[in-house]
């Protein structure tokens, strides 16, 4: 058992919901967990072995076979939906309709008053390797070969810390919830989803309907690479401007043309500097494709930008800056501009709602020993949307990693006991809480 070292006193929580020492099953469902070590790092080697890349249909459709498997003990039935398909511009600025994976949930106890939303996603970055691939991988760095154990405790691996590690933190602390029956008095609901890493384009419809139905979201993405949690988060917009002109010879009649690489580069050059004199707005100018042959005037020219916003009201004031400018270069004779996309993920503002969860998870993580240190972000998760749609959440609940989405991707072994500790404390509490 942990040794309770004085503590500071509080009364923002009631004290008889945050015991000093945990009850008997509760140390024995800790003391279960420091156990599972070794277990927990040779199952997440092994899901970090099968690629679930966002675009890869038939790893994720496998990554998602293991799961059900792996979380059966939990003795839930899961509940496999198909997503909807999403839409994408393609380089020649048509639409285009695709799949993603299943979006999987165990759901127990749905009838009681209180319920947690523990959720993360499993898909990744990186793409099959070249003899598994079997759609084009457009997201994406060269994956880690394969995983290795380093000797300062480094598992590295593609999805070691993002966020397979949180699947498994997931997975054992339920594991061990359900075990000692802490989890008497509430409901929650675990979802894993195979899209987050593109926005969620697909399993982003099914967030609004999840999130009145819990209290307070925990998700598991990985803590920061000194092992502080992330508290607020920039917002984050995907868009893509399609310009379409008129094409002519370049030598015998130029002038009949409509140059769509030219306008698309005037426009995406003043939406650069859109963000001018707005506090916490960042463009960034991120793709360009158009043209062909060096005697035709190009009719068609693709743009992509990404946006981050520190607040909902300078998200709203940027947006009517951008249908402005959009509307102005709409005007422009023998033209058509097309702007599609939005703000996926909102800004995640540190509210009082977040305050409390923020106490509820420090006051958690006091049981093990655990000091939580906090941090602002400008990297947007599922935490953006699950608060945009009302449901607070601590998102950050993960193993400690770094190096996230690059070939040298690690997540420290020896966090994934802590978290699991920490998961099962934030359960077992609010539990507590619930039945008094
Ligand atoms: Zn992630």
């Amino acid at each position: 058992m942990e040794n309770h070292g004085p503590r500071s006193e509080s009364a923002r929580s009631p004290e008889s919901a945050f015991p000093r020492a945990p009850d008997r099953a509760t140390a024995e469902a800790l003391r279960w967990l420091a156990g599972r070590r070794e277990a927990m790092i040779e199952r997440l080697r092994s899901w970090c072995q099968q690629n679930s890349g966002s675009e890869n249909l038939a790893g994720l459709r496998r990554m998602a076979d293991r799961l059900v498997d792996d979380f059966a003990p939990l003795g839930v039935a899961c509940q496999r939906r198909v997503t909807p398909p999403y839409t994408v511009i393609d380089e020649q600025g048509n639409s285009e309709s695709r799949d993603s994976g299943d979006l999987l949930l165990w759901r127990h106890a749905p009838e009681a008053a209180q319920r947690l939303l523990l959720m993360i996603h499993y898909d990744t970055v990186y793409p099959p390797p070249p003899e598994d691939a079997d759609s084009p991988g457009e997201v994406g760095a060269a994956a880690p070969a394969a995983c290795r154990l380093e000797s300062e405790g480094r598992l590295v691996g593609p999805g070691t810390a993002d966020a397979k590690g949180g699947l498994l933190v997931m997975r054992e602390a339920l594991l061990a919830v359900r075990r000692f029956e802490l989890d008497r008095g509430i409901g929650w609901t675990a979802v894993a989803n195979p899209d987050e890493e593109l926005g969620s384009p697909a399993s982003g419809a099914m967030l609004p309907e999840l999130a009145p139905q819990h209290s307070l979201g925990l998700l598991f993405e990985p803590s920061l690479p000194d092992g502080a949690l992330v508290a607020g988060r920039m917002g984050s917009g995907n868009f893509t401007v399609v310009v379409r002109g008129r094409s002519a010879h370049a030598g015998r009649n130029p002038q009949e043309g409509r140059n769509a690489v030219i306008l698309l580069c005037r426009l995406l050059a003043e939406i650069d500097q859109s963000g001018e004199g707005l506090a916490g707005v960042t463009v960034n100018v991120a793709q360009l494709h158009g043209g062909g042959a060096l005697n035709r005037v190009p009719d068609r020219a693709v743009g992509r930008f990404n946006v981050r916003v520190a607040e909902p009201s300078v998200q709203a004031e940027w947006l009517g800056r951008l249908a402005a400018l959009v509307e102005r270069y709409r005007a422009s004779e023998g033209f058509e501009v097309e702007l599609h996309g939005g703000f996926h993920a909102p800004p995640k503002v540190v509210d009082a709602a977040f305050g409390e969860l923020q106490r509820r998870v420090e006051r958690a993580a006091e049981g093990i020993g655990r000091e939580i240190a906090w941090r602002n972000t400008g990297g947007a998760s599922d935490g953006n949307r699950l608060a945009a749609a009302g449901l607070p959440n601590v998102d950050t609940l993960g193993p400690r990693g770094d190096r996230l989405h690059s070939p040298d991707e690690w997540v420290d072994v020896d966090s994934l006991v802590p978290a699991a500790q920490t998961l099962l404390l934030v359960i077992a509490h609010y539990a507590r809480e619930a039945r008094q």
